[in-house]
C-alpha cells in the first residue's frame, strides 16, 4: 500500500462579518422556534429555545457534511471506522458552536431575543452513553478525526438510558435512570430507511456444493432489526464533519397483528418489548466484565450492524469488489467490546461472499486493529462456550476454526511449547469452556495497541507476552488524548484568552505551539491574569458547591481534586485516610500556620460495587465531621460532588490546583482525567503510571509530584506477600487513622459499618494502600509548601499548561492514521 501523502485543509467557508451573522442567525433561531419547534418566542420556554438554537446549529454543521461526505466518496478515500460500546459525548452546543467559530455570534443574537446563550448550554442535558475514560476517550477521537478530516465514521449503541444518575443519601450513592432522550435530541437524524437485520439463534446447516466443498448457512431463530441514528460531528472550524451512526433495537414486526386480533394484546406487543431490550441501558461496569447474555447481545448486535453497513457501503463505492475491503476499510476495534466482529466479518466473507477461508482471513487481519484498555486478567473478556453456541452458533464454529488455525500456525513456528498451547489458545478449557475475547482480537489484528508507553510495554511483559513472543511487530503504542477544543477552550475560556494574548491565536489550531507559553512562566504581568483567571473558576466552584451541598468554600483555599470513576484501583481511600490523618494533625496543632485546602471528590460506582459505594460513603462522613468541626476555623474542608459526569467535569477541571492520579502502579492504562487536569494548570500528585509517566517526562521534575511504589516494584511486593501488621505498626499515624476509621468515629450511628473495609485492608490490601501511605502524606505536604510559594507554584503550573501539547487526541489520532490505519490527515 502506498504511504499516506498529507492532504491540504479543504476549502472552507471563511466566517462572515460579524453584525450580518448575528441578524441571520437572529432570523434563523425565530424561524426554527416557530416552524419547527412550534412556539410563539413570547411565551417559548428556555428549553424551546435551547432546541431551536441546537437546530440552527444544526443546519450550519449539515451544509459543511455533505461537502465532506461528498469529497470522501469522489476520491475514493479510505475510510476509518471506529467501533466502540460507549461514547461518553456529555453536552455538544457548546462544542459545536465552538468548533464552527460562531460562538459569540450566537451570544449576540440570543441576547438580542432576550435569552441567554449560558442557560442554554446548561439545560443541554449531558449524553452519558458511557461509563468513564474509555468511552469519553471515543468522544474526544471523534472530534479530533473530524477536526483533522480524517474520513471516519463512530460506530455505537443509541442507548434508551445512559449511566445512571448518582444521588447521595445520608452518604450512600443511589442510582437513579437517566432519561437524555426525555425532551428530544436536537442533534440526531432518525434514519427510518437504514435498517439491518440481526439474527441471533438457531441453527447451521452445511450444503455440500458442486466441487463436493461444504458451505455454510446460519438460520437464526430470532432477528432483531438495527435502526440507525446519525449524529454529524463536525470538526474545527467546520472545515469536516463525520458522522456518528448509533444503533437502536427494534422487533421486524413490533406489533404481531394476528395475536392483537384474538385479543392477545400482551403477546402482540412483546417480541418489540423484547427487541427493544437491547439497546435500553448501558452497562453501568467499569473496569469488570459484565457477563451477561443481555451484554453479548449488545455487543453482537452493533458490531453486526457496523460490519453489514460498512460491506454495503464499500460494495456501492468500489463496483461490488469485496476484496478491495482492506484497502479501503479500516476498523478500530475501543477494547474487545466488538471483537465478535472479527468472526462476524469472516462469516461474510465465507459464508455470504464466497471468499475462501484464507483469503478473507488476510482481509480481516489487515482490516482490524485493536485497543487494548487494561491488563486486570479479571478484566478481560470471556464469553462461556455454551452460550456462544446457543446464541451465536455459527460465530463459534468460525472461533473454533479461526482457532485451529492459529494452533496449527504456532505449532509449525516451533516457537510455542507444547505446554504453553493452552496459555495461547482462544479457548480457555480450565474454567468451564470460555472464548477469550482479548485472544481473538490480537489474532484478528494486524495492530494492537496499548494506551500509554508503560501499559504498552507490562501488555508486552505480562497478558500478551506470549503473543508478542510470536508476533513482535504487532504492538504498538499510541498514549491517549484529550481534544483541547472542549477540555481547553470551552472548559477554560480565560485561560485560552490569556495565551491566545501573549503566544498568539495559532495556539487554537495546534496544540504544538502551547510550549511556547512556557517562556511566560515567569512573567509577573501573566502570573497575575493566570492567578485571576483561576480565582475566578474557584468561586464559580465555590458557588456551585454552595447551590447543591451549602458548603462553603475559600477560593483562595488550594482546591485537591481526585475525579474519576470511584474503584479500589484508582485508591480514593488512600485520598480520603491521607485526609483524615491531615485532619488530626490539624486539630493536634490548630494554631500551625496549616495551607487552607479543600479536597474534593467526584465519582460514580458501579451499582453493584460494594467497597467503592462503602468508600463514598466514608468520603461523605468523613466531610460532615470535618467541615462541622469549629477547631479547623474552615481550613480543611471536604466535599462530595454528586453525579460525575462530562459537564461537572468541565466545572470542576479549570478551578483544580491540585490533581490526584494515585492509582496502584501499573493498573491504571493510561487516564485522561490526569491530562485534561494538568492541560489546566492543575499539578499533578501522581504514582509512576499509565500516563503519568509520560506527563512527568514532559512537565519535568520539578513540576510534578511523584510518590509511592513503581509498577515492577508493585508486582515484586505482591510475589513476596504483604506485610500489612508490620506495615501498619512502622507508621503511627496510619495506625491512628485505621483505628479511628475502624471503631466509627466517623459513623457513630454504626460504628461497625467500616470494620469490613479496615479488616479486608489489613488482610490483603490487594491496592497497596498502606504501602504507599506514608510516602502519599509525605508527598501531600511537599505541596503544601510549594503551595506556601505563590510564585513558584504559578511557574510549575504555567509549566504544566505549556508542555501538555503532546497531550492533545489531535497528535493521537495523526499516530493512529499512520501507524495504523494508513490514511492521510491535514497538516498542521
Ligand atoms: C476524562 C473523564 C474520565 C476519565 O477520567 P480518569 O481520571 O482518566 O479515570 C471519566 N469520566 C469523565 C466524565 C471524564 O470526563
Amino acid at each position: 500500500m502506498a504511504a499516506p501523502t498529507d492532504i491540504s485543509p479543504a476549502a472552507y467557508i471563511p466566517l462572515p462579518q460579524q453584525d450580518e451573522e448575528i441578524t441571520t442567525l437572529r432570523r434563523a433561531l425565530v424561524a426554527k422556534l416557530t416552524y419547527a419547534v412550534g412556539k410563539d418566542p413570547i411565551t417559548a420556554s428556555e428549553h424551546d429555545w435551547f432546541m431551536a438554537t441546537a437546530l440552527t446549529v444544526r443546519d450550519r454543521i449539515v451544509d459543511r457534511w455533505f461537502p465532506s461526505t461528498r469529497a470522501i466518496y469522489q476520491e475514493k478515500r479510505k475510510r476509518v471506522y471506529y467501533l466502540s460500546l460507549e461514547f461518553l459525548i456529555g453536552r455538544l452546543l457548546a462544542d459545536s458552536l465552538n468548533n464552527l467559530g460562531i460562538t459569540n455570534q450566537m451570544r449576540d443574537a440570543l441576547r438580542e431575543l432576550g435569552v441567554s446563550l449560558e442557560r442554554l448550554e446548561a439545560i443541554e442535558p449531558d449524553a452519558a452513553l458511557g461509563n468513564g475514560g474509555l468511552g469519553r476517550l471515543a468522544a474526544c477521537y471523534m472530534e479530533s478525526m473530524a477536526s483533522l478530516a480524517v474520513a471516519a465514521h463512530g460506530y455505537g449503541i443509541r442507548y434508551d438510558h445512559g449511566l445512571f444518575r448518582q444521588t447521595i443519601n445520608d452518604g450512600w450513592q443511589g442510582e437513579v435512570p437517566e432519561n437524555w432522550l426525555a425532551s428530544g435530541n436536537p442533534w440526531e437524524f432518525e434514519r427510518p430507511e437504514v435498517l439491518v437485520s440481526i439474527g441471533f439463534g438457531g441453527t447451521v446447516e452445511a450444503v455440500e456444493q458442486a466441487d463436493g466443498q461444504d458451505t455454510y448457512a446460519w438460520h437464526p431463530a430470532e432477528t432483531v432489526e438495527a435502526q440507525a441514528y446519525d449524529t454529524p460531528v463536525v470538526g474545527w472550524r467546520g472545515r469536516h464533519v463525520n458522522t456518528l451512526r448509533l444503533w437502536s433495537a427494534r422487533a421486524p414486526d413490533p406489533l404481531k397483528l394476528d395475536a392483537f386480533n384474538r385479543g392477545d394484546h400482551v403477546a402482540a406487543l412483546a417480541s418489540q418489548a423484547q427487541a427493544a431490550m437491547i439497546t435500553q441501558v448501558l452497562y453501568p461496569s467499569d473496569e469488570t466484565p459484565a457477563g451477561e447474555e443481555l451484554r453479548l447481545r449488545q455487543e453482537y448486535f452493533f458490531s453486526s450492524a457496523a460490519l453489514q453497513d460498512i460491506i454495503r457501503r464499500h460494495m456501492r463505492q468500489h463496483d461490488g469488489e469485496i476484496r478491495s475491503l482492506a484497502e479501503h476499510v479500516a476498523i478500530q476495534l475501543n477494547d474487545t467490546h466488538p471483537a465478535i466482529a472479527i468472526p462476524e466479518l469472516m462469516r461474510l466473507l465465507v459464508d455470504v461472499h464466497q471468499l475462501p477461508w484464507d483469503e478473507a482471513w488476510d482481509i480481516a487481519v489487515a482490516t482490524f486493529s485493536y485497543t487494548n484498555h487494561t491488563l486486570l486478567p479479571e478484566a478481560l473478556e470471556h464469553w462461556p462456550v455454551a452460550l456462544m453456541e446457543r446464541l451465536l452458533p455459527r460465530h463459534m464454529q468460525i472461533i473454533y476454526l479461526i482457532n485451529a488455525k492459529h494452533l496449527e500456525r504456532l505449532k509449525a513456528s516451533g516457537r510455542v511449547s507444547d505446554e504453553q498451547m493452552g496459555e495461547v489458545s482462544l479457548i480457555e478449557e480450565s474454567h468451564g469452556r470460555q472464548v477469550r475475547m482479548g485472544w481473538l482480537s490480537f489474532v484478528g489484528s494486524h495492530k494492537v495497541n496499548g494506551v500509554s508507553a508503560l501499559h504498552t510495554d507490562l501488555m508486552k511483559t505480562t497478558v500478551f507476552s506470549a503473543f508478542h513472543k510470536i508476533y513482535p511487530d504487532r504492538i504498538v503504542n499510541k498514549t491517549n488524548g484529550v481534544t483541547f477544543r472542549r477540555w481547553l477552550m470551552e472548559a477554560n475560556p480565560g485561560l485560552t484568552d490569556l495565551m491566545v494574548d501573549v503566544v498568539g491565536p495559532k495556539i487554537l489550531h495546534d496544540a504544538e505551539t502551547l510550549g511556547e507559553f512556557a517562556a511566560f512562566a515567569d512573567d509577573a504581568g501573566v502570573h497575575e491574569r493566570f492567578w485571576a483567571v483561576r480565582k475566578e473558576r474557584k468561586a464559580a466552584l465555590a458557588a456551585l458547591t454552595w447551590e447543591k451541598l451549602h458548603i462553603r468554600l475559600d477560593p483562595e483555599a488550594m482546591f485537591d481534586v481526585q475525579i474519576k470513576r470511584q474503584h479500589e484501583y484508582k485508591r480514593q481511600l488512600l485520598n480520603i485516610l491521607q485526609t483524615i490523618a491531615l485532619y488530626d494533625q490539624m486539630r493536634a496543632q490548630p494554631h500551625r500556620n496549616w495551607t487552607p485546602q479543600v479536597k474534593i471528590f467526584a465519582g460514580k460506582a458501579a451499582a453493584s460495587y460494594h467497597n467503592a459505594k462503602l468508600i463514598i460513603k466514608l468520603i461523605n462522613d468523613v466531610a460532615r465531621t470535618v467541615n462541622a468541626d469549629p477547631t479547623l476555623h474552615g481550613l480543611l474542608k471536604v466535599v462530595f460532588l454528586p453525579n460525575y459526569n462530562v459537564s461537572l467535569a468541565e466545572q470542576i477541571i479549570p478551578a483544580s490546583d491540585l490533581s490526584e492520579q494515585i492509582s496502584t502502579a501499573g493498573m491504571e492504562a493510561s487516564g485522561t482525567g490526569n491530562m485534561k487536569l494538568a492541560l489546566n494548570g492543575a499539578l499533578t500528585i501522581g504514582t509512576l503510571d499509565g500516563a503519568n509517566v509520560e506527563i512527568k517526562e514532559h512537565v519535568g521534575d520539578d513540576n510534578i509530584f511523584i510518590f509511592g511504589l513503581t509498577a515492577a516494584e508493585v508486582q515484586a511486593s505482591r510475589a513476596e506477600g504483604l506485610k500489612t501488621a508490620e506495615i501498619v505498626a512502622g507508621s503511627p499515624m496510619l495506625q491512628q487513622v485505621l483505628d479511628q476509621v475502624r471503631s466509627g468515629v466517623f459513623s457513630p450511628d454504626q460504628p461497625d459499618l467500616y470494620k469490613p473495609l479496615v479488616d479486608g485492608l489489613m488482610d490483603h490490601d490487594h491496592f497497596l494502600v498502606l504501602t504507599d501511605f506514608d510516602a502519599y502524606c509525605a508527598r501531600q505536604a511537599d505541596v503544601r509548601d510549594r503551595w506556601r510559594d505563590k510564585t513558584g507554584w504559578m511557574r510549575s503550573a504555567i509549566l504544566n499548561t505549556s508542555h501538555m501539547g503532546f497531550f492533545s487526541s489531535d497528535r493521537a489520532i495523526r499516530e493512529y492514521a499512520e501507524d495504523i490505519w494508513n490514511v492521510p490527515v491535514t497538516k498542521r
